[in-house]
């Protein structure tokens, strides 16, 4: 009876933990919106593989096959993405530092899958706004047993500056929105910020958020040098930090950064220059990075290049081997995107191919936590068997 149930709930436990890895990669494929088009996406296989045929070669020539964690085809819908998601999410709780990254070319959907469309519908709702209706319920489920704190930065990267989104200047009725560069703090090993400087807003729902990632939404947009396409230029952080005191004292602090990365598209270097190629090597060089640090991880290299770009330097705590790491790799399915959905393939493979170790807990105490979940839960079970 009891023996029993506590051996299901930690295999339970741990099979969810082994399922989830350190690393995962999931690839998202966009519906096609011209009618008239076909996908150079084949086949969806059931191991989540998918083959793409390049549009200029025939057929059996120009096949190539990828093979990621999850693939999600277009008629995905957002809650079938969120319910993979979902786990990791959950590890927050439990003291793991989460890093979830939207990868691909503009347009692919990136921030389709981050954020809650403004003025789209409830049910559309991206990982950003699911992912905070969990904590925020969580923590309410086990406020008997633990008192979280949530709280919430809101920062962009942009040609290699940190930008506070949620910088305001309430003196200024007319804008007032303020330009706030940021500097990373490297040494955090303490558990301190990497960015202490960076606006820190206490949230109590979801709505909250929502209302934040306005204001940044709106920060981005109106002082961008660069006002059509900004937002595809620069990489967005949303980052959620999550404390937790138990009953016994025991503490717990982590986060989880949601991040809308920068358009991955090349540029040819024959047609742009001045601000435009600056954007663009700058963009390439970080996320070459990012796919840099993270296989030094995996390989377990002594040296861990994090200096090379903000991003990595930014998410540095974040990112080694105590860390849970899911990258979107999106994709356009239409012909014409055909070698910047190769490229992004070719990223999500090699940042995939590779398994980082077992992923290590914020805090030991934060077992207790979990245990003490348990004990409710099997407290539950016996109820429900008399
Ligand atoms: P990105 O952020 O990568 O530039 P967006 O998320 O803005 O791309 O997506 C481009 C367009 O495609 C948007 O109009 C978005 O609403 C739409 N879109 C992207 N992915 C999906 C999807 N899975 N289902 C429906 N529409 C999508
Ligand atoms: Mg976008």
């Amino acid at each position: 009876g009891y023996h029993q149930v506590v051996k299901e709930n930690r295999d339970l436990y741990n099979m969810v933990q082994d399922l989830k890895g350190n690393i995962r990669v999931y690839c998202r494929i966009r519906p096609i919106f011209n009618e008239e088009a076909r996908s150079i996406v084949d086949f969806i296989g059931q191991d989540d593989s998918l083959v793409i045929s390049d549009p200029s070669k025939p057929q059996r020539e120009g096949r190539k096959i990828f093979k990621f964690n999850k693939v999600f085809g277009p008629t995905s819908s957002q809650n079938d993405i969120y319910a993979d998601t979902q786990p990791l999410i959950r590890s927050v709780m439990d003291g793991y530092n989460v890093c979830i990254f939207a990868y691909g070319q503009t347009g692919s959907g990136k921030t389709h899958t981050m954020s809650c469309p403004s003025g789209g519908l409830a049910n559309d709702m991206g990982i950003n706004h699911l992912a905070l209706n969990d904590l925020f319920h969580l923590s309410s489920m086990r406020k008997d047993i633990a008192e979280y704190e949530i709280q919430v930065q809101m920062v962009e990267i942009y040609n290699e500056q940190v930008r506070d989104l949620l910088a305001e200047d309430s003196s200024n009725t007319k804008y007032p929105f303020m330009l706030k560069l940021l500097e990373i703090r490297s040494c955090t090993a303490d558990g301190g910020l990497s960015l202490p400087d960076a606006t820190m807003h206490s949230v109590k729902s979801t709505a909250d958020v929502i209302k934040l990632m306005k204001l940044g939404d709106d920060n981005r947009v109106i002082s961008s040098t660069v006002l059509n396409n900004r937002s595809s230029r620069s990489h967005s952080i949303l980052t959620v930090h999550v404390s937790g005191k138990d009953i016994s004292g025991c503490t717990l602090r982590s986060c989880l950064h949601l991040i809308d990365l920068a358009g991955s598209e090349r540029v040819d270097k024959s047609e742009v220059t001045g601000e435009r190629l600056k954007e663009a090597q700058y963009i390439n060089k970080s996320l070459s990075c990012l796919g840099d640090v993270i296989t030094s991880l995996a390989q377990k290299n002594s040296h861990i290049p994090y200096r090379n770009s903000k991003l990595t330097l930014l998410l540095q705590h974040s990112l080694g081997g105590h860390a849970k790491t899911l990258m979107f790799a999106h994709i356009n399915p239409e012909r014409d995107s055909f070698g910047e959905t190769i490229s992004t393939l070719k990223f999500a493979q090699r940042v995939s191919s590779v398994e980082l170790g077992a992923a290590r807990m914020n805090k030991e105490n934060s077992e207790v936590m979990q245990l003490k979940e348990q004990v409710e839960n099997l407290k539950a079970a016996l109820a429900n068997k008399r």
